[in-house]
């Protein structure tokens, strides 16, 4: 699966795909399934094992499809009980409710009683610079399993999938054209140290590149495939805290 940026800003050399024990599903709004900017779509790429189920109102969800055998199912959402943390990961299935507020609430409902509902602390500021930060506690769907892995004591695949979203976020602000937000977002950011010569190879820029890199933004624009750009507006995107 290729990462679906401008070739200008393919990331695909610096994907490192990564086994997890843990069994990962997201269940994906079909809204959310056609914008770029999803973290589901990138949860699938690095871990190719995990699975993408696409949700549409109104159409009931068959758990046999999505529950795996012998697994003991967890769905995440903040209305859960606590995340135990005695469980071995190689036992749990963990269900993602991909979607704005709204749509995951929607998901939820089709998957009430399925399993255990649980929750887990998520403090801090999203990486996810992409898109606005809604309010205090609300991540990425992909940040939100990162905060699961880390909890459940896994730190490798954690670290690699953090640093997966990383280069995901800085080839997306790249795009946009935003160079200041580029460079803070680097100054906190394991890439640096990680994939120093991929960020070198990416980074320069002649003025005949920024210009093909300018024409294509525009055609982007002008055909409507970059909803979320068009949606937010270029600078609206990130107005958040
Ligand atoms: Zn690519």
């Amino acid at each position: 699966m290729r990462c679906q940026h401008l070739p200008r800003w393919c990331i695909c050399d610096g994907l490192r795909t990564l086994e997890c024990p843990l069994a990962i599903d997201v269940l994906m709004h079909s809204r959310e399934a056609w914008r770029p900017s999803s973290t589901g779509h990138l949860i699938k790429r690095v871990i190719p094992a995990s699975r993408q189920h696409v949700y549409t109102h109104g159409t009931p969800l068959d758990r046999a499809q999505i529950a795996r055998p012998g697994k003991t199912l967890w769905i995440l959402h903040p209305l859960g009980e606590p995340l135990p943390s005695d469980q071995a990961s190689g036992d749990l299935q963990i269900l993602l409710l991909d979607g704005s507020w709204g749509e995951a609430a929607d998901m939820k409902k089709a998957v009430e009683g399925w399993g255990r509902r649980v929750s887990l602390p998520m403090t801090g500021k999203s990486r996810y610079w992409l898109r606005a930060q809604q309010g205090e506690g609300q991540f990425s769907t992909i940040e939100a399993l990162l905060f699961v892995l880390g909890s459940l004591g896994l730190k490798v695949e954690h670290d690699a999938l953090r640093l997966q979203l990383e280069l995901h976020v800085f080839a997306g602000l790249s795009t946009r054209g935003h160079k200041t937000l580029v460079a803070d977002f680097l100054a906190d950011s394991p890439l640096v140290e990680a994939m120093s010569d991929l960020l070198r190879r990416l980074q320069p820029q002649s003025p005949v590149e920024k210009r093909a890199l300018q024409a294509r933004l525009a055609e982007r624009l002008a055909a409507g495939t970059d909803v979320e750009l068009k949606r937010s507006g270029v600078a609206g995107g990130l107005s958040g805290p």
